[in-house]
């Protein structure tokens, strides 16, 4: 097909946080855009996942904030939660985040169709009846969320999209899985009075954190009353009155919900990418190099369907590079160096570049500075929430390779931090860095001896 017979410059598959980022700057250079979405604008992070989940965490701790606050003098009566208030303010926030999402599109000149599509050729695609030609496609079409093959698991579970939405709270949840998902979802539904049980199959929480971080947070869901079931299997799942799940070890629980948060796969099967020639890896993520470009010329993948680091400023910034080197001439890429994260659990966990065990696997000769404390305002509140900090610093440069928190405002402190991991600071600057008093993050800069 000649050049001049594209009906667009760019044909985006996926309204979330990547395709929208990569459609707006594409079309601010001069682009044509059209841009396919199946659901609302928005995509995972919006309508299932990072927002509705974040007000949910905040949902859910008013209750311990109650708490917390009796030996302050305050008494509060007939302390109720109403789920449909809940459920109604979440909606209502989502509907204004989807049309600010639509907004954008429509005002940076994108056009926006509604539909499912897919490729019938590499430089086109067909939805609703209508074959679009597009001369660079971007596939940004996010994940969905893996379910283990397990006798009656599907038929019986839900997932986080469902329980986003539950039409009322459950009495009790079990949920699978010690990822984020599952461990923000099990703090969640604690707070709110439901009765939790995590069952996983390794020793401890959240795989790849540093194993102190990891520790901690097994103590904070012990210390919430969240029923741990670990090095568990399932064997299989069956519904008599409530939901019952047959584990290996014979233990068998009984539940109201069962919420699988197994991971997540990249959204490509019904794309038709196999017919068109796109390689997928053996978990159905594009493979894509540096310039997130498939095998296939002008073909491009960002986001959670490249399977890289699914999170959301990642895809935006994945997005952002792509409309910068393809439409707007500039060199940019998006470096996957100390990418801050954070897992909303209650205390929250945040870290940012090596945990000690990556460090020492990639042969850093370390130092660990650590802080334990209970927080100042829960010497008074009496709950035993406690908080946890760790610097990882390589031994011969002094540059501070890593640092891990769980704690109170841990995401926020972190992502200060991780300007200085970032601009790769010594030990020493942190030592001189005076700290804000009285503060937890102030522990980052007055760790003075290290552990050995
Ligand atoms: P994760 O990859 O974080 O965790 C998956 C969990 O499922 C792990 O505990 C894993 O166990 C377990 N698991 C996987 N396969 C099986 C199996 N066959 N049988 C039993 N257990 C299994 O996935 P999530 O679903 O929690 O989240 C998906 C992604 O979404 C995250 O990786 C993250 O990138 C993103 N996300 C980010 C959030 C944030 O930034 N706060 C919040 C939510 C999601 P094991 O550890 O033993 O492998």
């Amino acid at each position: 097909m000649s050049e001049e017979n594209f009906e667009y410059d760019l044909i985006v598959l996926g309204a979330g946080s990547g395709g929208v980022r990569a459609s707006r700057i594409a079309s601010s250079y001069g682009a044509k855009v059209a841009v396919i979405e199946e659901d609302r604008p928005g995509g995972t992070c919006v309508l299932r996942g990072c927002i509705p989940k974040k007000l949910m965490v905040y949902g859910s701790e008013f209750k311990k904030q109650v708490n917390d606050a009796k030996e302050y003098g305050w008494k509060v009566k007939n302390l109720e939660h109403d789920w449909d208030v809940l459920n109604a303010s979440i909606e209502k926030e989502l509907d204004r985040l989807a049309s600010i999402y639509i907004n954008i599109l429509k005002n940076s000149g994108c056009r926006v169709i509604t539909g499912k599509a897919h490729f019938i050729s590499p430089s086109e695609i067909k939805v609703n009846n209508e074959i679009l030609t597009g001369k660079k496609i971007l596939i940004a079409t996010g994940g969905l969320p893996y379910l283990p093959d397990i006798d009656g698991l599907k038929e019986n579970a839900i997932t986080s999209n469902e329980a986003l939405k539950l039409p009322s709270l459950p009495k009790s949840i079990a949920i699978f899985g010690s990822g984020y998902i599952a461990i923000e979802f099990a703090f969640i539904f604690n707070g709110f009075g439901t009765d939790v049980d995590l069952i996983y199959r390794s020793d401890l929480p959240l795989r790849g954190f540093d194993y102190e971080i990891r520790k901690n947070l097994e103590n904070e869901l012990k210390n919430k009353g969240i029923n741990l079931f670990p090095k568990s299997k399932i064997n299989r799942v069956f519904k008599e009155d409530k939901i019952i799940i047959d584990l290996e070890n014979n233990n068998n629980i009984r539940t109201d919900q069962l919420l699988v948060a197994t991971g997540r796969k990249p959204n490509t099967s019904q794309l038709k990418l196999e017919d068109i020639g796109v390689e997928l890896n053996s978990e159905g993520a594009v493979i894509v190099d540096d310039s997130s470009k498939s095998n296939i010329n002008y073909i491009y993948a960002i986001g959670d369907v490249t399977n890289r680091i699914n999170l959301t400023p990642v895809a935006l910034g994945e997005g952002h590079a792509f409309a910068d080197r393809e439409f707007g001439g500039l060199n940019k890429y998006f470096n996957y160096e100390d990418v801050p994260c954070a897992v909303f659990s209650q205390p929250p966990v945040s870290v940012v570049g090596l945990s000690e065990e990556d460090a020492i696997d990639k042969g850093y000769e370390i130092k660990i500075f650590t802080s334990n404390f209970k927080p100042l305002k829960h010497t008074i509140s009496g709950n035993n929430e406690r908080s946890f900090m760790k610097l990882v610093v390589e031994r011969k440069s002094n540059t501070v390779l890593g640092a891990h928190m769980i704690g109170s405002d841990a995401p926020e402190i972190m992502q200060s931090i991780a300007i200085a991991i970032k601009a790769k600071l010594t030990k020493q600057d942190f030592d001189l860095t005076i700290g804000i008093h009285p503060t937890a993050a102030e522990e980052f800069v007055t760790m003075r001896s290290s552990r050995d």
